[in-house]
């Protein structure tokens, strides 16, 4: 074996023993807390639900290791079995060596990469999420959602990886830099396109309706300076009981969504705060900042693919034939996460940072923090929330902040105290 594969074969084992050792800790840290409700917790929550969000949170742990392991084997098999190099033959015998040919190749790869997780996805929905009361997905729009997923990519994903093929072709060595400029540009144009033509394949949109939520909102966008076109109410409970809330859409375009499941759960004042905070992400300036550091990251990530284009040895270790840069895009696509993977601590602990920020911008504007923490404990205790995660664990894997920690923020450093 070589040195390339001993290393890739380390890398992915060693992600997979760090997933199910976090998931282990996880596991003792909850059980250890599950006697009774830890003081912390006792206004929040009663003893039957807190009971339930602790079986919910060990069952979805053993899923998440089942599935870690799956996909740890579905990608050494992949990698080590010489069915990739095969396929690569097989694609450029038949359909030659075109950008098309090359991007139908990879096209393919992906699609048969996803198969082995359907099986998870299904056990999720109807067992697991079923088991706990959140599923309201039907068979039929678990598969129509998975059909619409797979035409968009056929339409968008497919005819994306053959332009960046072609711009290998026209640009020479500096292909990396305009292959990065168009997939910024693709980006760009489906944060304007996405909300208007792909989520409404998947949700109804309708217009908050008229009455005292709508007017509490609406006074809130103005007095923090936030232009909404509207705001809409996601049918989310098509799928799901959880809920959520979001906005989309840049400039004029800009849409503030509420699912209706979130506005069943909260009251008036809550859903008040919740937009609040959603509005501080905006006026903080995170989104941007967010997509820059993806741009960033995405340029780094197309130099090195056309680093390990030019390596010979980094073809040879995995079976293919140098001279053709579609498999060090697929390698790169396979093996990133496996590096990425140990940076999540530094992504999250940025984004819990940024969590942090909306919400004490949240506290501001609404002149109190009671209605965000009444908002949060709600959300914690319907969608069942791991209250007590391993701090470890919570760093690996928590773009949010624990609830404990988002009250002790809201009430200490913030001034202002719950009553
Ligand atoms: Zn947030």
């Amino acid at each position: 074996m070589s040195v390339v594969v001993l290393l890739t074969l380390g890398l992915i084992l060693a992600r997979l023993a760090a997933e199910l050792w976090l998931a282990a800790l996880n596991r003792r840290h909850v059980l250890a807390h599950a006697g009774e409700i830890p003081p912390a917790f006792r206004e929040t929550i009663d003893e039957p639900t807190y009971k339930k969000s602790i079986a919910y949170t060990l069952a979805k742990g053993r899923l998440g290791n089942l599935e870690d392991a799956w996909s740890t084997m579905v990608l050494l098999v992949f990698l080590f079995s010489g069915v990739l190099p095969r396929a690569l033959e097989l694609f450029s015998n038949g359909l030659g060596q075109s950008a098309w040919a090359m991007a139908a190749f990879l096209f393919t790869v992906g699609l048969a990469l996803s198969l082995p997780g359907l099986p998870f996805d299904w056990f999720s929905q109807f067992r697991l999420e079923e088991q706990f009361g959140f599923n309201t997905t039907t068979p039929k729009i678990w598969w129509a959602d998975r059909l619409k997923g797979l035409l968009l990519a056929v339409a968008l994903g497919y005819p994306l990886l053959a332009f960046v093929l072609k711009i290998v072709e026209w640009t020479g060595a500096w292909w990396w830099l305009w292959a990065w400029a168009a997939l910024l540009a693709f980006q760009c144009l489906m944060l304007v396109l996405a909300p208007v033509l792909i989520l409404p394949l998947f949700n109804k949109f309708t217009p908050l309706p008229e009455g005292s939520l709508r007017e509490r909102l609406l006074a809130l966008a103005q007095r923090t300076r936030f232009r909404a076109r509207s705001i809409q109410l996601m049918d989310g409970s098509k799928r799901s009981r959880h809920s959520n809330a979001f906005f989309t859409g840049f400039g004029r375009f800009r849409k503030i969504v509420l699912f209706d499941t979130l506005v069943q759960q909260l009251a008036e004042p809550e859903l008040e705060a919740v937009l609040a905070h959603e509005i501080g992400h905006y006026q903080k300036k995170h989104i941007p900042k967010m997509l820059a550091f993806s741009a960033i990251s995405s340029l780094a990530g197309f130099y090195f693919i056309a680093v390990l284009a030019r390596q010979e040895w980094f073809y040879r270790a995995f079976g293919f034939a140098p001279g053709n840069v579609a498999p060090a895009l697929l390698l790169f696509g396979l093996l990133a996460g496996t590096v990425t993977f140990w940076f999540s601590p530094l992504i999250y602990w940025w984004s819990r940072r940024y969590e942090y920020q909306a919400d004490a911008f949240a506290a501001r504007v609404m002149n109190e923090a009671q209605s965000l923490v009444g908002a949060l404990r709600k959300l914690n205790e319907k969608n069942l929330s791991n209250l007590t995660p391993h701090p470890w664990y919570s760093g690996f894997f928590y773009s949010h902040p624990t609830l404990l920690e988002r009250e002790q923020a809201l009430t200490e450093k913030s001034g202002f105290r719950p009553i």
